[in-house]
């Protein structure tokens, strides 16, 4: 885990209450050593990624920065195409497997559960599966086979900040000990890649896509159009290449069709003249043509993240 390093940020020079909120993300890789019949793919591996933050507050901050780091999370899951995400808060673990007071579990889960409340959210306990420093809420998605997997977490942590002896001059002039929240929002990138592909089958929504158009000639005689096109492409932004090769322009359809490109944008005699395209969408049969600089206004439109498109 990357905590420790976090703290240790933390502690460089003293620290005000004006200080506060502070927030520090990194990408740090995660070590577990899961049991080889565990392992699965890129689901489960046993060294992976993950989009890291510790958030050190005040008690006063504590339940905002949840609050706003939960609707992150769910923004962010939306415009991956996930609306239906369960929220659990794990509870304490068994005396031996936990460190820190009863009384600091009672009011850190009371704390979780207050902002869930407060601001509409639905969630379910999950009793006795918090970390050994705190509660936790934990962000569960749904792959396309129904099966269940966290992603995204917010744990608080008032444990850490007191074996780290963190501390922050309070506007009283006294020290106080801030509240710490690890955060991840999408949990392993590796397994949450896998989850989005799967989610998709495959079928990337265009501004996901690596590879957004793809533009093959019916003939040769028409590269130089194609090549045009693919410019006018690339320079408005989207990710397009061109299929030259001296195929069949139905072999080329289905190749990358297989491929699942979004679009292909077929242009021959016609659209050369007419400056047109005649475009092929993943998943439809129907063909539809469009002057070209129409297309490329509907695809930059359309290659924008959703919570960007406003
Ligand atoms: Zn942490």
């Amino acid at each position: 885990m990357n905590c420790p390093g976090g703290m240790l940020v933390y502690n460089q020079g003293i620290k005000s209450y004006r200080d506060l909120p502070m927030r520090v993300a990194e990408f740090g890789k995660v070590n577990r050593y899961e049991a080889s019949g565990a392992l699965m793919g890129i689901m489960r591996v046993r060294e992976f990624t993950q989009d890291d933050a510790h958030i050190f507050c005040t008690e006063d901050q504590m339940e905002k920065e949840c609050v706003d780091t939960l609707k992150l999370i769910l923004d962010i899951y939306k415009d991956f195409g996930f609306d239906n995400v369960k929220i659990k808060l794990s509870t304490r673990p068994d005396s031996e497997y936990r460190i820190g007071s009863d009384e600091v579990w009672d009011f850190s889960e009371k704390a979780l559960a207050k902002a869930l409340e407060k601001n509409g959210y639905d969630y379910e306990i999950n009793a006795g599966e918090g970390a050994f420093y705190g509660p936790k809420l934990e962000f569960v998605l749904r792959d396309a086979i129904g099966r269940e997997w966290q992603c995204g977490t917010i744990q608080m942590d008032m444990s850490l900040p007191e074996r780290f002896d963190l501390s922050y001059v309070g506007e009283d002039n006294n020290k106080h000990r801030p509240i710490m929240l690890h955060r991840a929002l999408f949990g392993s990138i590796e397994r949450f890649l896998g989850i989005l592909i799967e989610h998709h089958a495959g079928k990337l929504p265009l501004w996901l896509s690596p590879l957004q158009v793809m533009v093959a000639p019916i003939k040769s005689e028409f590269d130089d159009y194609a090549t045009e096109v693919q410019k006018e492409l690339t320079k408005a932004g989207l990710y397009a290449k061109t299929d030259l090769r001296n195929e069949k322009i139905n072999y080329k359809v289905r190749e990358h069709s297989v491929s699942k490109i979004p679009v292909i944008a077929v242009v021959g005699g016609r659209e050369k003249e007419n400056r047109t395209v005649a475009i092929r969408r993943l998943g439809s049969q129907q063909q539809e043509f469009m002057p070209l600089d129409e297309f490329i206004e509907a695809l930059k439109k359309e290659a924008t993240m959703p919570s960007m498109d406003k």
